[in-house]
């Protein structure tokens, strides 16, 4: 198939194809010729043929004629035609006949009647058929009863007419063999039906018979097929108008054409060989044109593979050799870019330094082949300042001029790359990690040789992260994120270095995890409330409890909230689970409700909830379903949470104030709450951090800032709680100081709702009597 659509099949089919046409078409002209000259031939041959035989026959009837003068001139033969002498005559007419070659011979008087004859038994009352009749002008051809005949007539004189000699010859098979030898032409002499002399072979007489009645007008040539063999036909009438005599000429048009067979033959092997030749040439340059197409679209082809290496060499001076000449000037074109491309691809543009993607190559490939290598990471610090000193040029220049120290010192022993920006990748083969931290004071001073730009010394200092094959991992990618992550881990290092550590991955990748996974915990049932129980010193009134949040993580197992809250906080999922906690919590208040206690639960509201604008709305929602008095809540708001975005804080804070609900200052003492913040905002509670209660002592300064506060706390209006306590002396020392509610492990470590509701049945008694 393929091979039948090739250019070279079709230009070498239609060569030979135009070539046989050609050739064909002069084959068949020439035939045609040839054949048309075969009939005029013989055309030309019956004419003459035709003429010849008149002559002949006419020369033939002079020839008898005179033989039978000669007889009539004989003396005896008159004497005895004078006498009467019938058998003599008949004897002298027979002797005479045989010798002339003549049939019948006839004496008879002047009025035609019979004297004597070599006819056998012919009596004188019998008519002389055709003897009497005179021929035509074209000689002595008469009809006659079967074959005609010549008819020769003399008169016998004495002096006078005395009496004439007809002698007859037939016109007969030997006769027509005779002109056929002549004018090699078959003749035919047809008598009276069924006689007929012919030198056709017997089938074909009959069918000439027979094909007469269309015979043309006398002298015409007509074309007759006789038995399958074609023939041209001349026909003669002779003799007289009333008995005439057809003889037909006839030439075989096969033999004439047989003539012009060898010729035709040998035509049509030239035709053969020509064809042959045509055939061979055609195939030639076929191939002579295709060959350069071949090699053309082959190279294209690896072109379009992408092997731009392949050269197109096409040693022609014509069309083809120019248009190679044109595609190897594209190749080299697209050679050229591909492989700035491809170098572009794998390296920075700025320094010419291995891109991340070629040292993770350059990485795998030293795994493969060095028992140890050791990645330094440098993260060059301030970078940012020097782009705004010096601008980005500036920078630029800076990087390039690291770039060319880093490769000098490096001399080849490994690999130096610029994964990104600011930062440069040293791998460094058959030393471990502790050898290449000692070498890490060399890249120092490096970095620290001041560089010039525009008349300003720069000098850089970085931060290194150190990781080694194999102790650190097997997969480049891997090695080179580790050594980054020690690299940024490096910033809050004393020395501004870090070597990779195992555990502290394992950190992160638990970090992830719980990233992932926190907005899916309240869905699967993993989060649950525990309740940290508060008591008022000073005044006896309802049971109140802080709500902590806790999250039983199905492969992790209790995670701290100060675990995973600043996770919450960072990725988004704190309003989620501050919402669950909310509307957990309020359904707990409807329980205990129901069984008729009133609790007060204190809720940590962070600081990324006070930017939640619809959450008072969603609060009073949930009250209202629950029926639950907004006098129960109290939110918790770290100082931090509050100082991060004030404006935005007091107004959500006013508007929760506004619906009922209480407000504290968590942590009070480890932030930085101005008391002008704290004056502005419609704050009820101080709740101070539980750092400095918990080692609380009399005349320590803890106590000093934990009495002021408290004092501070009242002043303003606040009730003060301290939490944190742990020792019946701290509890001791607060009530002195009027602090109005306490909690803390020694009252209560936070516990589940049905603990919780244990603990407040114990409190049977007033709380202050309980604890005193
Ligand atoms: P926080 O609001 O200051 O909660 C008090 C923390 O101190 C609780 O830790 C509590 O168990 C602990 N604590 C109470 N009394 C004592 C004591 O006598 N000694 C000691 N050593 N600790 C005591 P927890 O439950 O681990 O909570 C830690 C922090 O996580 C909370 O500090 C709060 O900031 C945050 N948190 C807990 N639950 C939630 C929550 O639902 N929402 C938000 N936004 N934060 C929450
Ligand atoms: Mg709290
Ligand atoms: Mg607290």
């Amino acid at each position: 198939m393929k091979l039948i659509h090739s250019f070279q099949t079709r230009i070498a089919g239609s060569l030979f194809l135009l070539m046989l046409v050609v050739i064909a078409l002069v084959y068949l002209t020439v035939k045609a010729a040839t054949e048309a000259s075969a009939v005029r031939q013989s055309y030309d041959q019956l004419d003459t043929g035709a003429r010849v035989f008149r002559q002949e026959l006419d020369s033939r009837c002079r020839r008898l004629n005179d033989a039978v003068r000669v007889l009539a001139a004989d003396f005896g033969f008159r004497d005895a035609v004078a006498s009467g002498d019938v058998p003599t005559l008949r004897s002298v007419l027979a002797n005479h006949g045989a010798r002339v070659g003549a049939g019948d011979t006839y004496l008879l008087d002047l009025d035609g009647r019979l004297i004597a004859s070599t006819v056998a038994g012919h009596s004188q009352e019998e008519p002389l058929p055709n003897v009497a009749a005179t021929s035509n002008g074209d000689g002595c051809v008469v009809a006659s009863v079967g074959l005609p005949l010549l008819r020769v007539t003399v008169p016998v004189r004495a002096p006078l007419p005395i009496a004439q000699v007809v002698m007859t010859f037939a016109m007969d098979q030997a006769m027509a063999e005779e002109f056929r030898s002549l004018i090699n032409l078959d003749v035919v002499f047809l008598g009276a039906a069924p006689a007929m002399a012919s030198t056709l072979p017997e089938t074909r007489r009959e069918l000439l018979v027979q094909a007469q009645a269309d015979a043309p007008a006398t002298d015409a040539v007509w074309q007759l097929a006789l038995d399958g063999h074609l023939y041209q036909v001349k026909r003669l009438v002779l003799g007289t108008a009333e008995a005439p005599v057809q003889v037909y000429l006839l030439r075989s048009l096969d033999s004439a054409l047989a003539e012009f067979g060898p010729l035709l033959r040998q035509l049509g092997l030239i035709a053969c060989g020509a064809l042959l030749a045509a055939l061979l040439g055609a195939l030639a340059l076929a191939r002579n044109l295709a060959q350069p197409l071949r090699q053309l679209s082959e190279v294209s082809w690896r072109i379009g593979q992408g092997d731009y290496l392949v050269k197109i060499e096409v040693p022609r001076r014509d069309e083809f050799g120019r248009l190679a000449q044109v595609l190897e000037g594209m190749r080299q074109g697209i050679a050229e870019r591909e492989q700035q491309l491809s170098h572009n691809a794998l390296h920075d543009a700025l320094t010419g330094l291995p891109n991340r993607v070629l040292a993770e190559e350059r990485l795998r490939v030293f795994m493969a082949t060095q028992p140890q290598v050791s990645l330094l990471y440098l993260g060059l610090e301030g970078f940012q300042a020097i782009n705004e000193t010096a601008g980005v040029a500036g920078g630029d220049h800076i990087l390039k001029v690291v770039a060319e120290r880093a490769q000098a010192l490096l001399a080849g022993r490994g690999c130096v790359s610029r994964p990104v920006g600011d930062e440069f990748l040293v791998q460094l083969c058959r030393l471990d990690v502790a050898g290449a931290v000692g070498l890490i004071a060399q890249w120092r001073a490096l970095l620290a040789e001041p560089i010039e730009h525009e008349g300003q010394l720069f000098r850089l200092n970085c931060r290194v992260g150190v990781a080694g094959y194999p102790q650190h991992g097997d997969d480049p990618h891997l090695l080179i994120e580790r050594a980054r992550g020690a690299m940024l881990d490096a910033g809050g290092m004393p020395d501004r270095l870090r070597v990779y550590d195992q555990e502290r991955d394992a950190a992160q990748q638990r970090r992830l995890q719980l990233v992932q996974d926190l907005p899916l915990a309240a869905e699967r049932g993993e989060l649950l409330l525990v309740f940290q129980p508060k008591v008022a010193l000073h005044h006896q009134g309802g049971h109140q409890a802080e709500v902590l949040l806790r999250w039983r993580h199905a492969a992790l197992g209790m995670v701290s909230p100060a675990e995973f809250i600043p996770l919450a906080e960072c990725s988004g999922s704190m309003a989620g689970l501050t919402r669950w906690v909310i509307r957990t919590a309020i359904r707990q208040l409807a329980l205990w409700q129901a069984q008729g206690r009133e609790v007060k639960v204190s809720l940590n509201v962070s600081a990324v909830d006070l930017s939640d604008r619809q959450l008072p709305e969603r609060v009073i929602g949930w009250l209202d379903e629950a029926e639950v008095s907004a006098r129960q809540l109290t939110f918790e708001i770290t100082e931090s949470a509050i100082m991060a975005d004030p404006e935005a804080a007091i107004a959500l804070l006013k508007q929760l104030s506004s619906l009922g609900i209480r407000l504290s200052v968590d942590d009070y003492g480890t932030g930085h709450a101005s008391l002008a913040h704290l004056k502005r905002l419609p704050v009820d509670e101080l709740k101070i951090d539980q750092s400095f209660i918990r080692e609380l002592e009399a005349g320590s300064d803890d106590a000093v800032i934990v009495r002021s506060t408290i004092e501070m706390g009242h002043n303003l209006g606040l009730e003060v709680v301290a939490e944190g306590v742990e020792e019946a002396r701290a509890l001791a020392l607060l009530r002195g100081w009027g602090c109005d509610v306490i909690q803390g492990y020694y009252i209560s470590r936070p516990v589940p709702a049905a603990e919780f509701e244990a603990w407040m049945e114990r409190q049977d008694l007033p709380v202050t009597e309980a604890l005193a």
